[in-house]
């Protein structure tokens, strides 16, 4: 990690009233190569904020910004990308106030949950934002995004959130929606936990209602970095779907399926025992709903106790970036099978609400 700007402060001196602000690469900071197509730029974007008065403004605290090198697409990341991401934040902790991550949008989601479960004992913002459009566009969405990260690092929220389009998100409830629309990001499950309008709305049932339920999330001051297991996978059922590609997956300590409607999956013989393999090879089975929004309900449906019965555990209304993410991190922390599945009915960092899940 290189610190590659100090603004508005001189170098060397972080202090708790200091955001830092860690560059990791997207379109955000991207520029036009020869082929006109975009590609990480290590410069534009420090030499945007520091020419653009609106990243001078008075109203935003102090930070610093450095980068993780090298800037990548973030549809080049990989486990070892988030670990290096959530290391730094763990290098600095004591020593800034919060913490804004710039990253690319296509992989963003998954960035946001893992980092939900792997820092462990967080008590400050970390708040993970990018843009559609480059900030070499003129109408660029980066701006606004950027200064609105920054600034709601100081609204003493302090768990993982995106940040995009004026709104402040649960990091681990976000899905990339849209690949065009500016107001890309949503959390089906859940409101957004603030919302900037023409002055700020706090949605303080939705970050308040939410933290007694972590029970495991504050066990001590430290904050600590765990580090998620790699054999993990996602895989999506469609009409046609061949029981025999379940065989892919063994050795895999889990697997996400991406299930229709409310969990539901083929009733053949042949999906049933390809399943109980896979589950007898100790893979942990999370199904998820193919849908944007919605419950997983393993009963409600004949077409979903082939998967029960198989072993498979519901994902709720959880996402799959997060069920993915949630089993990486437990499988990380070294629990047998069993105890992976105990553990991931329960909610760790807000990921799922057991209200709206109960008798699921
Ligand atoms: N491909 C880019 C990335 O995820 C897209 C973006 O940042 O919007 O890094």
């Amino acid at each position: 990690m290189q610190p590659i700007e100090m603004y508005p402060q001189p170098p060397g001196t972080p202090q708790l009233d200091t955001v830092a602000v860690i560059y990791t690469g997207g379109t955000i900071g991207m520029c036009k190569n020869q082929d006109g197509q975009y590609a990480p730029d290590p410069d534009y974007l420090v030499h945007t904020m520091r020419n653009t008065p609106l990243f001078k403004h008075h109203d935003l605290p102090k930070y610093h910004v450095m980068s993780i090198p090298p800037l990548l697409d973030s549809a080049s990341m990989n486990i070892d990308d988030w670990v290096r991401i959530a290391r730094t934040i763990e290098s600095l902790y004591d020593l800034y106030l919060g913490f804004v991550v710039i990253h690319g949008t296509d992989t963003l989601a998954y960035t946001a949950s893992i980092l939900s479960f792997i820092l462990v004992n967080l008590r400050k913002p970390v708040v993970i934002t990018g843009s559609q459009l480059p900030l070499c566009e003129c109408y660029s969405d980066g701006y606004f995004n950027l200064v609105g990260a920054i600034r709601a690092t100081t609204w003493n929220i302090n768990e993982v959130c995106v940040y995009f389009n004026n709104k402040l998100m649960r990091g681990n409830r976000v899905q990339k929606y849209s690949a065009w629309a500016i107001d890309a990001f949503d959390t089906a499950s859940i409101e957004p936990l603030a919302i900037q309008g023409t002055d700020l709305k706090l949605n303080k049932h939705v970050i308040s209602s939410m933290t007694p339920v972590w029970p495991t999330q504050v066990t001590s001051t430290k904050l600590t970095v765990t580090t998620p297991c790699k054999d993990i996978a996602i895989t999506t059922l469609y009409p046609g779907f061949q029981p025999k590609l379940l065989r892919a997956f063994i050795g895999f300590r889990g697997l996400v399926i991406q299930a229709f409607g409310t969990g539901n999956g083929p009733s053949t013989l042949e999906f049933l025992s390809e399943l109980q393999n896979l589950h007898l090879n100790g893979c942990v089975i999370v199904v998820v709903t193919q849908t944007h929004t919605g419950l997983v309900n393993l009963g409600q449906y004949e077409a979903a106790s082939t998967l029960r019965s198989a072993g498979c555990i519901s994902g709720y209304c959880m996402t799959s970036e997060a069920a993915f993410c949630k089993l990486s991190y437990l499988c990380g922390l070294g629990l047998n099978q069993e105890q992976v599945e105990q553990s991931f009915g329960q909610v760790l960092r807000g990921e799922f609400d057991t209200v709206e899940c109960e008798g699921y």
